[in-house]
């Protein structure tokens, strides 16, 4: 069964039931993972930004945003522990696991490796898949970036609620008691967009604006 959400520009959900499945099934025993691409950067968003990271891209997502820009279909099958010497590759100290939805896969003995390896962990998810609660003592950072859904009850912890403002974002979509931080981050750069955040900080100066640098300096 196709669980995939659809959402396009002027209607955010397309073609599927209003009540999505509040854990999404997970695939795999999570010591084989299927992952898009392992690369060095500096991270480019919210609150982390600035700091060298390895990022573990995962494979697939249950959401599909028409403004994605992420090639996530393709994957190879990594063990943790190739999953865990790739890492060791890079010179920094944070591993940032991201997609596609991280939590689409059992990411247990990979956060568990990565934690005796010495790494810090962030992971980024979009929010409509109930976290396991042992990740919660595994990962340190926790971004949530809600594709015009509510996030889904379960999170024990939310460091930085990200929210991409486009054309159909509205300020009563976000859900400010449930986060550490906001960060509204302006969609793909463009104009209108960046004009419409600043705006809305206008009206919340407690939130934040989130650029995306490692695109301005043309890095992975
Ligand atoms: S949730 Fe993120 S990775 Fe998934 S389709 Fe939307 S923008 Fe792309």
């Amino acid at each position: 069964m196709d669980r995939t959400i659809r959402m396009t520009e002027n209607n955010f959900l397309e073609g599927i039931p209003e009540a999505v499945p509040d854990k999404m099934p997970v695939r795999g025993d999570g010591n084989t993972l299927q992952i898009n691409e392992i690369f060095y950067s500096i991270e480019g968003e919210g609150a982390r930004v600035g700091q060298p990271t390895t990022f573990v891209r995962l494979a697939k997502c249950n959401l599909a945003c028409f403004f994605c820009d992420t090639e996530f279909d393709s994957y190879s099958d990594m063990s943790v522990t190739e999953i865990v010497e790739a890492a060791k590759a890079h010179p920094a100290e944070w591993v940032s696991l991201t997609g596609g939805e991280p939590l689409g896969q059992d990411l247990r003995p990979l956060c568990r490796a990565l934690g005796d390896a010495g790494y810090r962990l962030h992971i980024e998810t979009n929010g409509v898949t109930k976290p396991d609660a042992e990740l919660f003592e595994l990962i340190e950072y926790w971004t949530v970036s809600p594709k015009r859904r509510r996030v889904i009850e379960g999170f024990v912890r939310i460091d930085e609620l990200k929210y991409i403002v486009g054309k159909s974002f509205r300020e009563d979509q976000v859900q400010p008691d449930i986060a550490k931080v906001i960060y509204l981050q302006p969609e793909s750069s463009k104009p209108e967009f960046i004009q419409k955040t600043l705006g809305i900080l206008t009206r919340h100066p407690d939130w934040r604006l989130s650029c995306r640098i490692h695109k301005m300096l043309k890095l992975p």
